[in-house]
């Protein structure tokens, strides 16, 4: 049974092929209001956040294709008009699921140009290739270092900083309402960060990105994580130090010479109290030790 949970949470988050058959009925799409116009969506997959208002809806993320009709449900019951605007916070398929159909119906996907050079061409998870998306579902305006919509009386920023989730992460900050979407740069869950390293995924980058969206915070910020309930800057705070001291650790045992079978078997992250999820410490080991110089 937690093997099988196990791997239902990990398909949730990396959105592989064996999802397709994964069965997305009885999941429900639950809405937390932030402040007036801004939500936070829960479901299957990355967390999403709907911006709406009298200039239209904006979508960050939506999950999975399956999902779409819910999803929907879910943000005309927000009192919302249809997804205008769709902004992906990194390309991985829990993110980007519903562009597809999003895109068909005219809204305008919004993303950093590697999440379409990403999704335009096959990818490779391991042994496993996950097939290009169709062109309706890639982003149509693309970014190097990020783009601000002005709508609905907010000032949204969307914000390459560095990437280490993957090279194309995106943060979404609305200024006035001090809302912050991390996507998968902050995992409130069970275990250890994903650095995707074959999606050009780098803990160096990744602390930096961490350390340049807590420097935009106070400890009044609403904080959206890629994944797991709603968080703020104290506790990114803390997940962003535990990092730190890990790749610490990883690091000086790189630099003692031994083996990456040496320094897992030395189980230096053990005096961490993260639990047991997707990316448990043995597999962090093997991203840091592959980032690091
Ligand atoms: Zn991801």
């Amino acid at each position: 049974m937690r093997k099988q949970v196990l791997t239902f949470a990990a398909a949730m988050l990396i959105g592989a092929p064996a999802v397709a058959q994964q069965n997305f009925d009885d999941v429900k799409i639950t809405a937390q209001e932030l402040e007036a116009g801004v939500s936070v969506l829960f479901g299957a997959g990355g967390n999403m956040a709907v911006s709406h208002g009298k200039d239209g809806t904006i979508l960050i993320d939506d999950q999975f294709a399956p999902l779409t009709p819910k999803i929907e449900a879910a943000v005309t019951e927000l009192g919302a008009d249809p997804v205008h605007y769709v902004i992906n916070t990194h390309w991985h398929g829990d993110h980007t699921g519903g562009n597809e159909h999003f895109g068909k119906q005219g809204a305008h996907i919004f993303a950093h140009e590697n999440v379409r050079v990403r999704m335009g061409s096959d990818q490779m998870r391991g042994e496993q290739v996950i097939a290009a998306s169709p062109e309706a579902a890639l982003p149509v305006v693309t970014f190097e270092r990020g783009v601000t919509l002005h709508l609905n009386g907010d000032t949204i920023d969307v914000l390459f900083i560095g990437g280490g989730h993957t090279d194309g992460d995106s943060i979404v900050r609305w200024r006035e309402k001090n809302i912050v979407h991390m996507g998968d740069l902050y995992f409130k869950i069970p275990g250890w960060p994903y650095v995707d390293l074959n999606s050009g995924g780098d803990i160096e980058n990744m602390l930096f990105s961490l350390d340049s969206a807590i420097a935009m915070m106070d400890s009044d910020t609403k904080v959206i994580p890629g994944h797991g309930p709603m968080s703020d800057r104290a506790e990114l705070i803390a997940y962003r130090n535990a990092i730190g001291e890990a790749v610490t650790r990883v690091r000086a045992l790189k630099d003692s010479g031994v083996t990456l079978e040496e320094a897992v078997a030395a189980r230096p992250l053990d005096s961490f109290e993260r639990g047991e999820g997707f990316i448990n410490a043995d597999r962090f080991i093997g991203f840091v030790w592959n980032s690091v110089d």
